[in-house]
């Protein structure tokens, strides 16, 4: 596996590449590697030749009072894992070299970035955007893998790829749970053992309004009440942040559910806030 951390050498790496025909994936991270980062990079190696994993706290994502100083961050074992997944590229830039001095070009998709996580975290969609389309551009992909935990980010990203006509396939991989049912995430490590506990209730809160729209319950509100009285009984000293019920394309609310409705949300535990989303289909 290659490291590289300058993004000229990552760009003449992949030019190469493409020259000599080969399909190269591109899947971007935050890093702190857990089995759902895993399975992406499992998901890359089964649709190109090269799997460029970039690894990468961009700093425009957070907010003034969130967590970038404090994010979980272990380059080594990162490196182990993603050599151990066979990785091609492991890209690791600075932010001195992503933002380098009089950077001023950004991107937004202002509709779909307005909502839900959007509302509660202002400009993030707009760093993750810029940042992501710097990415396809340093590699030109065949195909980029993201995570449908982020199913906000993965539609919005989809989105701006149609909407500039990039010539890469945007691929959506299904949520890594652990056993108890939360979605695995790096912002899980700073739950404590009482909150790790509680922290799975999130998920059967979801997976309670699955069962009852499969008997026969379409009314959302409906759901979304049955949803909030499930958690208020299992955590009531947990914050919801959100719970939508939304046209998965869209992210617009519903009034009656489909199978092409997802419910998204995010919920603080303690200071954590975790998100997750399930579909109806
Ligand atoms: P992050 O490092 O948290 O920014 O995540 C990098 C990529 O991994 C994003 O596309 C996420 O959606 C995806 N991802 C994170 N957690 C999971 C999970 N539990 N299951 C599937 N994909 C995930």
């Amino acid at each position: 596996m290659l490291q590289i951390s300058d993004p000229h050498a990552l760009q003449e790496q992949c030019l190469a590449w493409r020259a000599e025909g080969l399909r190269t994936v591109l899947v971007p991270t935050m890093g702190y590697f857990h089995q759902g980062h895993e399975q992406l990079m499992t998901m890359g190696r089964e649709l190109g030749d090269k799997v460029i994993v970039s690894l990468f706290v961009n700093p425009s994502q957070f907010g003034p009072s969130e967590d970038l100083a404090t994010y979980p961050r272990d380059l080594e074992r990162d490196t182990a894992i993603a050599a151990g997944n066979k990785v091609d590229v492991l890209f690791t830039p600075t932010p001195e070299t992503m933002y380098p001095s009089g950077f001023d070009t950004w991107v937004e998709v202002p509709g779909l970035s307005s909502l839900h996580c959007g509302q509660t975290r202002p400009g993030h969609f707009k760093g993750v955007c810029t940042i992501v389309l710097k990415l396809l551009n340093l590699c030109m992909p065949r195909h980029a893998v993201f995570g449908q935990k982020d199913w906000q980010q993965f539609t919005i990203i989809s989105r701006m790829v149609k909407d500039l006509c990039l010539p890469i396939h945007i691929e959506g991989c299904p949520i890594v749970r652990e056993a108890d049912g939360l979605a695995l995430s790096s912002r899980n490590s700073y739950l404590s053992a009482d909150e790790r506990a509680l922290a799975p209730n999130i998920y059967s809160g979801l997976s309670l309004a699955r069962q009852l729209f499969a008997g026969g319950e379409v009314d959302t509100a409906e759901l979304r009440k049955r949803i909030l009285d499930y958690w208020q009984e299992k955590m009531p000293a947990g914050r919801v942040d959100y719970l939508r019920l939304v046209d998965a394309v869209t992210l617009k609310e519903v009034e009656e559910a489909t199978p092409n409705t997802r419910i998204l949300t995010a919920f603080y535990i303690g200071k954590t806030r975790l998100i997750d989303n399930v579909s109806l289909g």
